[in-house]
Order: C-alpha cells, then sequence, then structure tokens
C-alpha cells in the first residue's frame, strides 16, 4: 500500500540552514511571515563565526577596507553585477544591524568597532580583518592598540592552537606577551573544541580553569584563551571567567570547525522555533519541485520522515558546492534543486586560470544565479523564471566571497534583500491581502 505523504503548508519556504538560511528565516519570522525552513544542518559548524562584511577590493590589488561602508560603495562603483550592488548600502546596513541586534538579545552578544572593520587574531598568529565579532573577542582591539602584558593560555592535547607560535608570530607589534600550557579541567588526551566548550559550561570546570590560570597571572592585564568559552552560555563562562581572574579575558578563534560558528548555529535553532519558523533542520529538500497554481510543491526527505512542503514563496539559499547548492559535473555547473540557469564560463577549460594563486581569482568562483532587482533568480536574457522565487547567499553569482571577505554580511544582507521582496510580492496576493 503506498503510504500518503503529510503536507505542511506555509506562505514561505526558506532552503538552506547556513548562514542565508538562517538570516532569512529570521528576517521572515521578525516580519511576522509564516516561515518553514529546510535544510541540513553542518555549513555553520565550519564557519568561524566572524562577520566579515567587505575586506578586500579589488580583490587584483589586495586593497584592504578598514572602512567597509567605504569599500563597499566603490565595489558597487566598480562592479554594478556584484549583489552588494542590488541591496543598496542603506539595505545593508539594516540588514547587518538587524542581524547583530538579534544576536545581542539571544545572549551572544556581538561587537562592530565603531561600524569599522577590526581585527582579530588567528590561531597562527596573524591578524585577520572582520567587521563584527563575538563579544568574547573583543577586548582584542584595546590590546593590540595598548600592547598591555598579557598571558596567552593553551591546553595539551589541543591540535592547531600554540600560544607559544602565536606570541613568536606577534612578537613585534606586541612584545609583551607571555604564555601558560595548562591542563584542560577534567579532560585529557587529545582535545576536542566543542567538548571543551561544553565542559566550561559547568561552573566546577570553570572554577578550576580559573584556579590553574590564576598563579600565571603575574603582571599580566588581560588572558587570551582559544575560542572554547561555551557554546550556550558563552556570555556567563566568559564572565565569570573575568570575574573569576580579575582582568579581561579574550577569546582567539581556533582552527576550524570551530565553536564559534556552532553557537551561532545552536543560537538559530534555539531562537527560530521560538520565533515562529517550521524548522525542519535534517532534511533535504528533494529536486524536481512542481506547480500548483501559483505555489510550489516539494518534497522534503532525510532524516525525519518525507513530508511534502506547499509553499507560496521560496527563498533559495542552498549555498555553492559545499552546500550543495550547486553542482559541477565534467560538462558544467547547475543548481541542484529547481535546475536554475546559472551564470558559468563557456567551457569548463575557463573555470579555472593557469596561475593557481592568479591576482583576480577564478572565474568559477563568480558562478551562481543571476538576479533581477528583486532578488528573483533569472535566465539569460534576465528573465525572472519564477515571480514567487527569490535567492540569497553565496549561491548568487558575480561575487567571490572568499577574496572578498564578504562572506557573511553577503549571506546576510542578501537575505534581508530577498524577505523584503518576497514579503512585498506575498502581500500583493489576495490570499494575503484578505488574511
Ligand atoms: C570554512 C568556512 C569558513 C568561513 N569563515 C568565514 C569568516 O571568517 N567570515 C565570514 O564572514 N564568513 C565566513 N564563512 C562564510 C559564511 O559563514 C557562509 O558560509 C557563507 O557566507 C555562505 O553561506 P550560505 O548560507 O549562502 O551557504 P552555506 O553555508 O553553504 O549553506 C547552504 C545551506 O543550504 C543547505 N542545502 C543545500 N541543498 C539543500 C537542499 N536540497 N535542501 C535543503 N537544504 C539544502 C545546506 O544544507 C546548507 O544548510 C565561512 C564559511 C566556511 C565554510
Amino acid at each position: 500500500m503506498k503510504t500518503v505523504c503529510p503536507e505542511i503548508e506555509c506562505d514561505l519556504l526558506v532552503i538552506g540552514t547556513g548562514m542565508a538560511g538562517m538570516a532569512a528565516a529570521l528576517f521572515a519570522a521578525q516580519r511576522g511571515i509564516d516561515t518553514v525552513q529546510v535544510g541540513m544542518t553542518g555549513e555553520l559548524n565550519f564557519a568561524s563565526g566572524l562577520l566579515d562584511l567587505l575586506g578586500m577590493h579589488p580583490v587584483a590589488k589586495a586593497q584592504i577596507w578598514s572602512d567597509p561602508w567605504e569599500g563597499i560603495a566603490q565595489l558597487i562603483h566598480d562592479q554594478p553585477d556584484h549583489p552588494y550592488a542590488r541591496i543598496g548600502v542603506d539595505t545593508i546596513r539594516a540588514a547587518m544591524e538587524t542581524f547583530i541586534g538579534f544576536l545581542n538579545t539571544a545572549a551572544l552578544p556581538y561587537r562592530c568597532h565603531a561600524h569599522q572593520n577590526a581585527q582579530v587574531i588567528t590561531p597562527v598568529g596573524t591578524l585577520k580583518t572582520t567587521y563584527a565579532r563575538p563579544e568574547s573577542m573583543a577586548w582584542i582591539d584595546r590590546a593590540l592598540a595598548n600592547r598591555p602584558p598579557c598571558l596567552l593560555v593553551d591546553f595539551p592535547g589541543l591540535r592547531g592552537f600554540s600560544a607559544h607560535q602565536i606570541k613568536a608570530v606577534l612578537h613585534e607589534r606586541w612584545p609583551d606577551l607571555r604564555t601558560a600550557r595548562l591542563p584542560f579541567p577534567g579532560l585529557t588526551g587529545e582535545l576536542q573544541t566543542e567538548r571543551m566548550a561544553r565542559r566550561l559550561e559547568t561552573p566546577v570546570a570553570r572554577a578550576q580553569l580559573a584556579d590553574a590560570i590564576r598563579p600565571q597571572l603575574g603582571d599580566a592585564r588581560g588572558v587570551g584563551l582559544p575560542a572554547v568559552l561555551g557554546i550556550a552560555r558563552t556570555q556567563l563562562v566568559f564572565t565569570e571567567l573575568q570575574q573569576a581572574l580579575d582582568v579581561p579575558v579574550f577569546e582567539i578563534p581556533t582552527m576550524l570547525p570551530a565553536v564559534t560558528g556552532l553557537r551561532l548555529r545552536e543560537c538559530f535553532e534555539r531562537q527560530l522555533p521560538q520565533m515562529g519558523v517550521r524548522a525542519r533542520y535534517q532534511q533535504k529538500i528533494l529536486p524536481t519541485p512542481s506547480l500548483a497554481g501559483d505555489c510550489f510543491i516539494l518534497k522534503a526527505g532525510g532524516e525525519l520522515p518525507e513530508v511534502q512542503v506547499r509553499a507560496r514563496a521560496i527563498v533559495l539559499a542552498s549555498g555553492r558546492f559545499f552546500g550543495q547548492g550547486l553542482h559541477a559535473d565534467r560538462h558544467a555547473i547547475r543548481e541542484t534543486i529547481f535546475n536554475l540557469p546559472v551564470h558559468q564560463p563557456a567551457d569548463r577549460s575557463q573555470w579555472h586560470r593557469k596561475e593557481l594563486f592568479h591576482d583576480e581569482g577564478h572565474p568559477i568562483h563568480q558562478a551562481g544565479l543571476c538576479i533581477d532587482t528583486q532578488f528573483r533568480p533569472v535566465d539569460a536574457q534576465g528573465r525572472c523564471v519564477y515571480p514567487n522565487l527569490f535567492a540569497a547567499g553565496s549561491i548568487l553569482a558575480h561575487q567571490d566571497w572568499i577574496r572578498q571577505k564578504c562572506g557573511s554580511g553577503l549571506a546576510i544582507a542578501s537575505a534581508y534583500a530577498a524577505v523584503q521582496a518576497c514579503q512585498a510580492v506575498l502581500g500583493q496576493t489576495p490570499q494575503a491581502a484578505t488574511a
């Protein structure tokens, strides 16, 4: 006997649970849009958790911007096809403010430095430019400016994080650094950041860590630790550790996958359902959806029982090759769910330049979906493919987020613009008008 697949109806289906999908679901929920979100958890775990807005433009000249807003204005001028040019500075600002505001109220506070780019220390001791960082990393601004004596702590068994190496790389810029390698409370052998972070959420482990650090403090006016200060209770762990040590503490990002990405993921997974989003975090939308009137009918399969989703509009935030929104075979790059037209080089031989580290990057990184002013994917002639299908995030064409250092900014701002455009379409239909 054929089993009938249950159906879920919604106004908006967000496909994807990366940064763009989470941001789209958030913005939709804030606007009161009836939203279902489907995607596999995972990609955010691999992200650094830092919110880059624009670090570099033009990439060929490796020009770094301390004022990302000035950089964006220049980028919009130079690359009118870039998604940022479609969104516009005011909407990008509104998107970032709304997103960061949400994190602040969700007990995962992020800090910007006077709306300018700031720096964080990487796990190898170099500096990385970013826009917004967890509050637990923010003291680094003052530390880099004033270079007070500080203690850097690492733990035996934590791979890819050496306080000694960080000190060696930063030595000229910040000579007054000391290091200490301390056993991690309650864990031995090879250490994983997630286990360490969860352990520090217990008061006993926090107290033990503070007790181990205190005798090493000497004249240190700050303590740098790998980013393992909790996942769901980072703010508590961070605050209590500072109080126990009586000096500022700052986190230094670890190698990926890092708990800083996991914190964001868990924060969204906790908050969005409370905001009314019907989330299916262990499911995948199967290819080849159909249409019934103005609605999309799609199947979601995966780890949960299969369901059919009937949606009046969709925000597609399924990512690139890593997220599986795009797939490249021997002949072409294709979009994996709707088989949408993908902007790409004429043939495979042009995907990559001969020089691996070419100044301008590789054309394949600019492949993706072209969109109209309403964030709807278009065909080669610029015609919108579906009036109620919108796209956001790294799946968009004409951007190279890794090299331009605009990954999260692009994901958040395009999600905001797509949801805004989608709301206008939903609002125009008779159903919504009478609702
Ligand atoms: C290793 C790494 C480091 C990063 N570091 C930074 C950084 O330092 N600063 C910064 O700003 N940004 C960084 N980012 C980028 C940022 O976090 C985002 O990943 C990026 O901007 C793209 O987000 P996205 O949501 O568009 O795509 P993805 O993150 O790729 O998410 C795509 C989502 O779509 C889902 N999906 C795909 N197909 C389907 C389907 N058929 N059905 C349902 N769901 C589907 C996937 O499961 C996934 O949830 C980093 C990312 C990675 C991977």
